[in-house]
């Protein structure tokens, strides 16, 4: 899965949600995250972030790996 990371944050610049062919990109309070279960790692949000907040899991900067378990949290509901 992609996953947003903290360039997003109070910025929002929701570029990524209209490029999302599965709609799985959702607004958080203060960032968007992606559904790592329903995306289909199709990069399409990658290349429109303007502030390059999205990143695949795989290629994950070390300080910004929290972001995926944000991201599970966000869709558990917790
Ligand atoms: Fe949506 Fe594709 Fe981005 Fe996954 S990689 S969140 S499917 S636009």
């Amino acid at each position: 899965a992609y996953v947003i990371t903290s360039a997003c944050r109070d910025e929002k610049a929701a570029e990524c949600v209209e490029v999302c062919p599965v709609d799985c990109i959702h607004e958080g309070e203060d960032m968007y995250y992606i559904d790592p279960d329903v995306c289909i790692d199709c990069g399409a949000c990658e290349s429109v972030c303007p502030v390059q907040a999205i990143f695949y899991e795989e290629e994950l900067p070390e300080e910004e790996k929290i972001y995926l378990e944000k991201a599970r949290k966000f869709f558990s509901g917790d």
